[in-house]
């Protein structure tokens, strides 16, 4: 196991006119054990990054250490490093044992280790009874743990995942997510974790790395990025149903928006007087109030999951999405009144969309 800095990292594709530039400045710092994800968009660098961590993709500027070393010039197969990719990448003629023994036996390894080797990590993923198939008589979720697999049985000091779960579906995609976690928790082995669904990266993470455009927007714990995102790209990426954002100047300790209803001061928000901001409330931080309280909204409509009671409504002619715990039989056009939590409610710089905070 080992820690895992990049620092200063640049990639550039190309020379000359054609040069295109994927990463411009990407510093993080991974700790020995820990569990990263980057989480960006699609196209923002994820998987150039994680080639370059690999050793697959050269790096143009700046410095990877993995533990001690500085490992910008070292050859794939000595950083210790396995990677599982989206595709899984298994071959199709050979059975799970040879899949998963196919590395072992490349770096000759002896056959009786490669034997308990492979058994081993077969047990921990639930493949034992597997090991004699070929890939196509495997379900997706099972070749994803055979690719899994493959890597855990090299033992390596780093794991890399690219998108792994990205060609599940749905349920299925939950329950590996669980398997992966449960795995990492018990190999403990420090892991990049790339993948543009934030939802994955909110559970499986112990610290998130919020990519854009080859730069980092902010690195910090989940629950970090969900209670003080750094700006609104973060906000309105981290939590799902995503944060509102409604348009305002402030006016008399309150938020104006265009249509003359006030919002109150988010608490932890520092503003200028007359400053153009945005004001951000997730879904779930809002809440049903009285008229002397509350915005007047318009209900468009109303979705019951069961669960909870998602209600969009309309606020100066701003789409917002609430939450709701309990049930409600709201009819589209009615009249309801909304009242952010300005506890947990948000202010970001109208032009830079910083975060506003005291
Ligand atoms: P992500 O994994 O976040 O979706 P990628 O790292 O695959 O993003 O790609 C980032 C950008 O780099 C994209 O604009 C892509 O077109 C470009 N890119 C990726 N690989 C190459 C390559 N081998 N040559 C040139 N451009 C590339
Ligand atoms: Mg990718």
């Amino acid at each position: 196991m080992a820690a895992i800095s990049l620092s200063h990292i640049q990639k550039t594709y190309g020379k000359g006119p054609k040069a295109n530039t994927v990463i411009r400045d990407l510093s993080a710092d991974i700790q020995d054990g820990e569990f990263v994800v980057i989480v960006g968009p699609s196209g923002c660098g994820k998987s150039t990054l994680l080639r370059m961590v690999a050793g697959l993709e050269e790096i143009s500027a700046g410095t990877l250490k993995i533990g001690e070393r500085i490992v910008n010039d070292l050859e794939p197969a000595r950083r210790d490093i396995a990677m599982v990719f989206q595709n899984y990448a298994l071959y199709p003629h050979m059975s799970v044992f040879e899949n998963m023994a196919y590395g072992l036996k490349i770096a000759k390894v002896p056959e009786a280790e490669i034997r308990a080797r492979v058994d081993k990590a077969a047990g921990i993923l639930e493949l034992s009874h597997l090991l004699e198939r070929k890939p196509r008589e495997l379900s997706g979720g099972q070749r994803q743990r055979v690719a899994m697999g493959r890597a855990i049985v090299r033992d390596s000091q780093v794991f890399l995942f690219d998108e792994p779960l990205s060609n599940l579906d749905a349920q299925l995609r939950v329950a590996m997510r669980t398997e992966i976690k449960a795995l990492h928790q018990r190999l403990k082995t420090t892991s990049i974790y790339v993948t543009h669904d934030q939802i994955e990266a909110m559970t499986m993470a112990d610290k998130i790395v919020v990519m854009r455009d080859g730069l980092v927007e902010q690195a910090g714990s989940p629950l970090e990025l969900y209670d003080r995102p750094a700006n609104q790209f973060v906000a309105g990426f981290i939590g799902s149903p995503s944060m509102n954002f409604l348009p305002g100047v402030v006016k008399g300790g309150h938020v104006q928006l265009s249509d003359g209803s006030q919002l109150p001061m988010p608490s932890q928000a520092r503003a200028d007087e007359g400053q153009k901001v945005i004001y951000g409330t997730r879904p779930e931080h809002i809440e049903i109030t009285s008229q002397t309280d509350g915005v007047a909204t318009q209900v468009l409509l109303v979705e019951p999951t069961g669960a909870e009671t998602q209600v969009f409504t309309q606020i100066a002619g701003i789409d917002v999405n609430s939450v709701f715990r309990e049930r409600h039989a709201f009819a589209p056009g009615q009249t309801i009144y909304l009242r952010p939590d300005a506890k947990r409610a948000h202010l970001f710089d109208a032009g830079s969309g910083k975060r506003l905070a005291a």
